[in-house]
């Protein structure tokens, strides 16, 4: 599904004008390794567009539920999230402008959305900050204190080899 490109025509025409549109549109495609949005589930928020000299700035904040897999005990979870955008959407882009206004005078943005959601997703997402993983050794999940091999006593020469043996 691809976001509907808003008309900024009024906007052009008087600098310093602002106008608020609703956006509730679904976008397929946002995933990371272990964060995905779902491509059936809307994202909705209010886009304030700004007239200016060089442009229009779409500033605005965007929600939705993420789908998580923990990394630490791959566990998947939901999160809600709420991503803060503000970019310029020049009339006459330069090399180092991200988005550009339409030659029509319309705003698409699809890909500022896009952009800010994919860069919000965490790295190294967590089912709560204490969550003990997976045993290296058993594959067991330690949250649920199902590995029972941990109870093994150590020798503490091999410690050291141990430790080369888990993640990285
Ligand atoms: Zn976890
Ligand atoms: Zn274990």
């Amino acid at each position: 599904m691809v976001m509907r490109a808003i008309d900024v025509r009024d906007l052009v025409d008087s600098p310093g004008s602002t106008k608020t549109v609703r956006v509730d549109e679904a976008v397929e495609g946002l995933h990371t390794e272990l964060a995905e949005v779902s491509g059936d589930q809307r994202l909705s928020g209010d886009l304030t567009l700004e007239s200016v000299v060089d442009g229009v700035y779409a500033t605005g904040t965007i929600r939705g539920t993420m789908a998580l897999r923990c990394a630490r005990c791959l566990k998947e979870f939901t999160q809600p999230f709420d991503v803060e955008m503000h970019e310029l959407f020049p009339l006459r882009p330069g090399p180092e402008d991200d988005y550009e206004l339409g030659e029509d005078l319309t705003l698409d943005p699809e890909q500022m959305v896009r952009d800010s959601v994919v860069l919000s997703m965490p790295f190294s997402p967590l089912c709560r900050p204490d969550c003990l993983g997976l045993c290296p050794r058993c594959g067991g999940d330690r949250n649920l204190g199902e590995c029972t091999c941990s109870e093994e006593v150590v020798d503490p020469r091999w410690a050291g080899l141990e430790q080369l043996f888990r993640d990285p």
